[in-house]
């Protein structure tokens, strides 16, 4: 059995991942809750990883990409 750690749960299907995997290979939903601010001439842009339950970005309070997507 693998170190919980080193898995992630899809939020759409709930496929059990390997952390590497940035998308699930079962439905192509993406694994990882970033934030979604993007670079801008005023802003260097965020990308934080959230946790998989944030709907908001916890540095920015940005969406973040689960919530863009509606899968929470
Ligand atoms: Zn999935
Ligand atoms: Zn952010």
């Amino acid at each position: 059995m693998a170190d919980k750690d080193e898995l992630q749960t899809c939020v759409r299907c709930k496929y059990v991942a390997v952390k590497e995997d940035k998308y699930c290979i079962r439905c192509g939903a993406p694994l990882k809750n970033r934030c979604t601010k993007e670079k801008s001439l005023m802003h260097k842009g965020c990308y934080k990883v959230n946790k998989a339950d944030a709907k908001f970005c916890a540095d920015c309070g940005t969406e973040t990409t689960f919530n863009q997507l509606g899968l929470i």
